[in-house]
């Protein structure tokens, strides 16, 4: 069964140049790209994105990494992989959550630190089950912008609606 998985590069990713050699080794696994765009990570994304998260003593400073404070970086890719085994394949490159325990030849292992303050600064998000990834698609992606018919999909008329469109 194809699975789909969104992998995220983190503002640590972005500003230490990570991004070509990030595409490069997922590239080497056996998936189609089927999304990929620039999101802007805001507090109230993020805050859903990681609401499983909420109350750990890391929280706080994991938003605010992930929101580009520390990094000055607001801007992250993020793409959709899609094909037998995506998460577990791109969470094996990935390597361990905690750099320091991931593998060096994982992108977590070689790029990855741990800040004095303790926050696993490790470079890419991935998704890390099949619902995991369902909620996480849907929250960052609109179903106009993945190509395939990944998850069920509604047409709902809005009245008065707006879109920017180029002048
Ligand atoms: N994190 C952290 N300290 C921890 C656990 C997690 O700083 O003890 C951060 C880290 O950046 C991690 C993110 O919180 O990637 C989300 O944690 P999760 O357990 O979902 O790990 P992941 O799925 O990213 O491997
Ligand atoms: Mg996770």
């Amino acid at each position: 069964m194809k699975q789909a998985v969104l992998v995220i590069i983190k503002p640590d990713g972005v500003l230490k140049g990570q991004v070509g050699t990030i595409f490069m080794k997922f590239a080497q696994i056996d998936l189609e790209m089927i999304a990929l765009k620039i999101v802007r990570p805001t507090r109230e994304k993020i805050e859903e994105h990681y609401r499983h998260l909420k109350g750990h003593k890391f929280y706080e400073d994991l938003i605010s990494y992930f929101m580009g404070k520390y990094h000055n970086v607001h801007k992250l890719p993020a793409i959709i992989f899609y094909g037998e085994k995506a998460i577990q394949k791109c969470r094996k490159i990935a390597g361990k959550t905690n750099p320091e325990e991931a593998n060096p030849g994982t992108i977590r292992g070689a790029c990855g630190r741990i800040t004095t303050k303790g926050i696993f600064e490790n470079v890419v998000h991935v998704s890390s089950d099949k619902s995991e990834a369902k909620r996480e698609i849907k929250l960052w992606f609109e179903p106009e912008e993945i190509p395939i018919p990944l998850y069920r999909s509604k047409v709902k008329k809005i009245d008065a609606y707006k879109k920017k469109v180029w002048a």
